[in-house]
């Protein structure tokens, strides 16, 4: 006599129009993101997979997984472009890997605001949106992969961030529709607050099928790369560069030395030993910008018009971000990193002391701060800085340094989400959220430590 059908392959055999995915070395491909990144969650993932993958194409699809998933209590995990750094949408539990790639439609953009299907590449928002005189407010370095789902349900902004700060900002994310996770799923529409419980939760409490963004309107964008000799004259220089309210921007970077000697394709424009501004400003403010590169003893080493990083297809913000930890990466594999604020006001003073306690040339901690604006408005840097690795031990040390200095660490070496950007607990309406939106608990199962104990 047959075994009975697992809840595996009951979902498999009753949607069979689906695009599925079941053998195991693409399985296990996709049930991976960028958390190798970190040698402590690299231990803790390993292994980890979806059972199966589906690649819906459009609402219907998504709405007759849901629906089987909640009734066979499957658990979904959500994958969009996969570049998450936290094990964001690796399945701890198994189940269905939802990709997203496939639901990818552009909707409309008129007004300084844009809407489009999660699944669709921010690269591909952007380009559709540059069209029409606006573009997103802010992308991460990974925009040419990473996904609009995936950007608001585990990315925190980027580049335009010195502009338009943080993703989570009011304004930036107007909206979404989600579904719930139900026999009978509801199609909801969620606006402002509301719309944002489910940012930046690891797709955990809700499953995104459009979102509606604050645009702003697209510019020519000048990259540059400024060297200098002076570490503090650097760091003055980047933070005068990010406060100047005349200069548009939409990049201000600095890795400081010997951050720049490990960006060995950008090599001929990096003097060894020398610390970097990373710069993107509108083509327009490119005299001002030079005002302050000669006050500040600078020293302009690369320069790209908006058009030749078109025809290239070659950006210094793949230089920023986490793309600096990615570029050290592919030199030094020992290497990790950090990601840590600084408190606005004393952001100068609190970079130089932690420079003088674990950086500089030698150093255990080696800098790359990116200027941004806070939730408040305020220019302050954060920082993703690169350690070199020891052990876990030493890395909760260095943690615990920095926060002993007033500087707040979000830590990405965890995957749950209470011990992430959230320090430790749960806004009361993301668990609403969640009992409304996935009441089963199905969705990314073992990321919300906190969901067990409600
Ligand atoms: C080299 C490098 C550079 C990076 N630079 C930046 C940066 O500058 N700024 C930044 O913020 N991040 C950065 N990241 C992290 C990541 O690339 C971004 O957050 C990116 O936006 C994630 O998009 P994705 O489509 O790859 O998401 P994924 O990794 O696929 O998913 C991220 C999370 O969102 C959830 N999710 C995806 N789609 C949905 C949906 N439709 N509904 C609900 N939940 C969903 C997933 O379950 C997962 O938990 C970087 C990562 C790397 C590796």
């Amino acid at each position: 006599m047959n075994a009975p059908a697992s809840p595996i392959e009951q979902l498999h055999m009753s949607l069979p129009d689906i695009d599925w995915i079941t053998d195991t070395p693409r399985v296990t491909r996709l049930s991976q993101d960028f958390s190798w990144f970190s040698p402590v969650l690299k231990g803790e993932l390993n292994g980890k997979r979806a059972d199966i993958v589906a690649k819906p194409r459009n609402e219907e699809e998504i709405r007759q997984l849901v629906a089987a998933c909640a009734r066979l209590r499957i658990p979904i995990t959500v994958r969009g472009g996969g570049t998450g750094n936290y094990g964001q949408a690796v399945p701890l539990q198994g189940g269905l890997l939802m990709d997203m790639s496939g639901y990818n439609a552009f909707l409309w953009a008129k007004d300084g605001v844009g809407r489009a299907q999660a699944g669709i590449r921010l690269s591909e928002f952007d380009k559709e949106a540059q069209a029409k005189g606006w573009e997103l407010r802010c992308i991460p370095s990974t925009f040419r992969s990473a996904t609009l789902g995936g950007l608001f349900g585990g990315g925190f902004g980027g580049a335009g961030s010195i502009t338009w700060g943080p993703l989570a900002c009011p304004g930036n994310v107007l909206g979404v529709r989600a579904i719930t996770i139900e026999p009978e799923p509801n199609f909801v529409e969620l606006r402002g607050a509301e719309a944002l419980a489910m940012h930046h939760v690891y797709g955990t409490n809700g499953l995104v099928l459009e979102i509606e963004v604050g645009l702003a309107p697209a510019h020519d964008w000048l990259e540059s790369v400024v060297v200098f000799d002076d570490f503090d004259k650097a760091l003055e220089f980047s933070d005068v560069i990010a406060r100047a309210p005349g200069i548009l921007k939409k990049e201000v970077g600095l890795l400081a030395c010997p951050v720049p000697d490990y960006m060995t394709t950008l090599a001929d424009h990096l003097e060894p030993g020398c610390h970097a501004a990373l710069l993107v400003v509108a083509e327009s403010c490119e005299q001002p910008m030079l005002e302050y590169v000669q006050r500040y003893g600078g020293k302009v080493t690369y320069r790209q018009t908006a058009a030749e990083v078109k025809a290239t297809r070659r950006t210094i913000i793949e230089y920023a971000w986490n793309h600096t930890t990615l570029n050290a990466l592919k030199v030094d594999k020992t290497l990790t990193y950090l990601q840590s604020s600084f408190t606005p006001g004393q952001h100068l003073e609190q970079v130089r002391l932690m420079e003088k306690l674990l950086g500089g040339k030698d150093g255990e901690v080696l800098l790359h701060a990116e200027f941004l604006r806070t939730m408040t408005g305020e220019v302050t840097c954060s920082a993703l800085q690169l350690v070199r690795y020891t052990t876990p031990e030493r890395l909760n040390e260095i943690i615990d340094i920095f926060r002993a200095n007033g500087v707040r660490i979000n830590n990405p070496h965890v995957y749950h989400l209470e011990d992430g950007k959230a320090q430790g607990e749960l806004a009361p309406e993301i668990i609403e959220t969640k009992k409304r939106f996935d009441p089963q608990g199905l969705l990314n199962p073992g990321k919300m430590r906190t969901w067990k104990n409600t």
